[in-house]
């Protein structure tokens, strides 16, 4: 059988098993894309079917999460935790908090999380896990009552040496303390290694928050001094206005870009002038209000609800609110409008249509699993500071994020050339991820 054949019969069972689940096909059949060509090479990876064992969750947790609204009535939610990969080291992975999450969207972002997981070098295992319960409008004790019945499940199937999950969409700081809090009530102990994104006097990490967008930053400058270009004086959209996208603005603005665009589910605001990001901040991080604020607040902004964010002249695009915001048509629009680079602050926030025309068009492409490693890579060395009873400088610690970016880079760049495909960071990223947890998976037997 061709590696052709072989590739495609193994999507096709990830097809009938996982019936309905969109978002994680797509993420599937990416992968697959790229490991034809290590196969080619090494046929060896074929071996004890480690491509359908990759593709098979170890664990699949669906559980009931009801709790109480502030009117007295009970509700009811999903909750979720998939815990895919375990031979690099303990399960890691966000858990997400938004009515759109169902079992497809959690497996794919926990099948991507391996491949990022392996790509930072550190030893993390993949998952990801949430909810269908939506934060939004809720009170904090709403909040709270819903992270506490959450925990009351899924405390059974994490620990330090066994799941650690930390924040994503409508998951941060407030919604982790709760879950710690409840998880420390139910083991009787003091496990800090267990969440991460821990407040900072209770086990957190500096720069922990900052990290997926400054991640992105770090990454985003590699590839463009790669291709001899730098932040200075270039024109940059970031889509969102959450956690990624904040410091990504921040970070980028530091290193000398201009953050002309930004964006939440209502709209997108036009800041030809840049960002005022202590402004918005205020605005997302402590008042919770929409975009429309700032643009009440800050001269010189616009606010836009039709169009898109994609339609705006620039030179770097970061993707950093959710996935499969970015289509074909969008990535036509920036190619049109001389856009050369886009990385992806989000997880798979671009179509297969979209990188299509990446490739098409020669626009430099880092993909989420590289450039948004940055969060889990952190959430690591929180978990190394918990481990040895320490807390790090924010210096040091942002250095280590620094220099664990700058590999990343090279070594998805070094990859791709080595497999005939220079350039492709796609390609890259899939193969240096795969291969290192591969070796493991085969080195470990079938379990
Ligand atoms: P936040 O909840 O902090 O922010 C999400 C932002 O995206 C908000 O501005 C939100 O707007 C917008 N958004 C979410 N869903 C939609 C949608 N369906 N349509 C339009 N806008 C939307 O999440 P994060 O910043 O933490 O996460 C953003 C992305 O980055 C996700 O893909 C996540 O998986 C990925 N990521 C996050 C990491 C982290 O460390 N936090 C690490 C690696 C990846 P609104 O408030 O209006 O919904």
């Amino acid at each position: 059988m061709s590696v052709e054949q072989q590739v495609s019969q193994y999507y096709d069972t990830v097809l009938k098993r996982n019936p309905g689940e969109s978002e994680f096909h797509q993420a599937v059949a990416e992968v697959l894309d790229s490991l034809k060509i290590i196969l080619e090479k090494d046929p060896h990876y074929a071996k004890d079917a480690l491509i359908e064992r990759l593709c098979e969750p170890e664990r699949q947790l669906i559980f009931r999460v009801p709790w109480t609204d502030d009117n007295g009535n009970v509700q009811v939610n999903r909750g979720f935790r998939v815990q895919f990969n375990s031979a690099l080291g303990p399960y890691k992975g966000g858990l997400r908090f938004h009515p759109s999450v169902n079992v497809g969207i959690i497996k794919f972002l926990g099948f991507e999380q391996i491949f990022k997981n392996s790509l930072t070098g550190l030893p993390i295992g993949g998952g990801k896990g949430g909810s269908d319960f939506d934060p939004k409008g809720k009170s904090d004790l709403e909040i709270m009552r819903f992270c506490q019945s959450f925990m009351v499940e899924l405390h059974r199937h994490i620990g330090e040496y066994r799941d650690v999950p930390a924040g994503d969409i409508g998951v941060g700081g407030r919604e982790i303390g709760y879950m710690f809090g409840m998880y420390k009530r139910l083991a009787n102990q003091h496990e800090s290694g267990v969440l991460t994104g821990k407040g900072l006097t209770w086990g957190g990490s500096l720069v922990r928050t900052e990290a997926t967008g400054y991640g992105l930053a770090y990454f985003t400058s590699e590839m463009l001094a790669a291709h001899g270009e730098s932040f200075e004086g270039k024109k940059v959209i970031v889509s969102g206005s959450g956690n990624v996208a904040i410091y990504a603005i921040q970070k980028v603005q530091e290193l000398g870009g201009t953050v002309i665009a930004f964006s939440d589910s209502s709209g997108w605001v036009e800041c030809p002038n840049g960002v005022d990001v202590a402004k918005l901040q205020d605005i997302k991080e402590v008042r919770r209000e929409r975009v429309s604020a700032y643009v009440d607040e800050v001269e010189g902004a616009t606010l836009h609800t039709d169009g898109s964010i994609w339609d705006l002249p620039c030179d770097v695009a970061l993707p950093c609110a959710t996935q499969n915001e970015l289509n074909g048509e969008h990535a036509t629009k920036l190619a049109d409008n001389g856009c050369k680079f886009v990385a992806e602050g989000a997880n798979m926030p671009s179509t297969a249509d979209a990188i299509e025309v990446y490739r098409a068009r020669g626009i430099h492409f880092g993909p989420g699993k590289a450039a948004n490693a940055g969060g889990v890579a952190t959430s690591a060395l929180e978990m190394q500071q918990n481990a040895c009873r320490d807390s790090w400088s924010f210096e040091y610690t942002d250095q280590r994020l620094h220099e664990i970016m700058s590999n990343i880079f090279k070594v998805c760049a070094a990859t791709a050339k080595e497999y005939g495909h220079e350039g492709d960071y796609v390609i890259g990223a899939n193969i240096a991820g795969f291969k290192k947890v591969a070796d493991a998976m085969l080195a470990q037997g079938v379990v």
